[in-house]
């Protein structure tokens, strides 16, 4: 599902158009739908694209964002959204944990959006996390691609015992194991601008495209949910973030499909 909001944007706004950009970029002919394990998306009929959450002018999108999430989750059905910003991931949660009171957070991010506010706004962007374990929603979040943090996100990571992996420690996150129901919150400048130039905040010194590509297809754990946020067409070139942000939706769809399949994908012959 598309969620084309990004009013807690605190930089510059775009994000709302991402959804487009992206299904562009997944559905073009310049690719094909099969992920790395094989698993062809376009010819399963596990999954649908059931277009963007309508929020125009809407007085109360977050509700309108739980509302819509609780529907699909009362359903059976696994959720992964398209932002938006990474505000949306905020009553995300506050419905996967209903149904998930065990949830495990998984964020890639070169930021910890870990402020009690930003500029005022408790809901911008930089804050969904503080939200998140203020009111107990997940029992661990998990962070990789930090490389921003700052005093006052730093005593809320140690309040709520984030268990934060900075840029800085190099790959110490491969030790990191997880168990039980996983939501992946993919917020794009995790990866370096030389791999996704397209975002509202440009950090040097993100992960590879490859690196978060295994973080996802290693993922342990059940994965139960997922976001990709903040791609900004705007400040897009040549829509490369668009289609980073494509393949990182083609690995997480697969990943997210796996334990459905019936038998293994069969090798073929050499
Ligand atoms: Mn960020
Ligand atoms: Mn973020």
């Amino acid at each position: 599902m598309g969620i084309p909001f990004d009013l807690h944007s605190s930089f510059c706004r775009g994000s709302a158009k991402a959804p487009f950009q992206i299904r562009e970029a997944f559905y073009s002919d310049a690719s094909n739908l099969c992920a790395e394990n094989g698993m062809d998306l376009g010819k399963s009929d596990k999954w649908q694209d059931i277009g963007d959450l309508f929020l125009d002018k809407s007085a109360a999108p977050f509700n309108d964002i739980e509302q819509e999430t609780r529907s699909i989750l009362s359903r059976g059905a696994y959720l992964l959204s398209l932002g938006g910003d990474h505000s949306i991931t905020y009553p995300l949660i506050r419905q996967h944990a209903k149904v998930y009171p065990d949830l495990t957070i998984l964020q890639l991010d070169a930021h910890p959006d870990l402020y009690d506010d930003f500029q005022g706004n408790r809901h911008s962007h930089a804050c969904p996390f503080t939200r998140i374990m203020e009111k107990g929603l997940a029992k661990r979040l998990i962070q990789i691609g930090i490389r921003t943090m700052t005093p006052n996100q730093r005593e809320n990571a140690n309040r709520y015992r984030v268990e934060t992996y900075e840029m800085r420690n190099q790959n110490a996150w491969e030790t990191v194991t997880v168990s039980g129901p996983v939501y992946l919150s993919v917020d794009m400048d995790c990866l370096d601008p030389a791999y996704a130039p397209g975002v509202s905040h440009l950090e040097p010194g993100g992960l590879t495209t490859r690196e978060a590509i295994s973080i996802i297809q290693g993922l342990e754990g059940k994965l139960v949910g997922a976001d990709i946020v903040e791609v900004n067409p705007k400040r897009d070139w040549m829509g490369m973030t668009s289609v980073v942000g494509a393949k990182l939706l083609k690995e997480i769809l697969a990943k997210m499909l796996t334990p459905l399949v019936a038998k293994p994908i069969e090798q073929s012959e050499p």
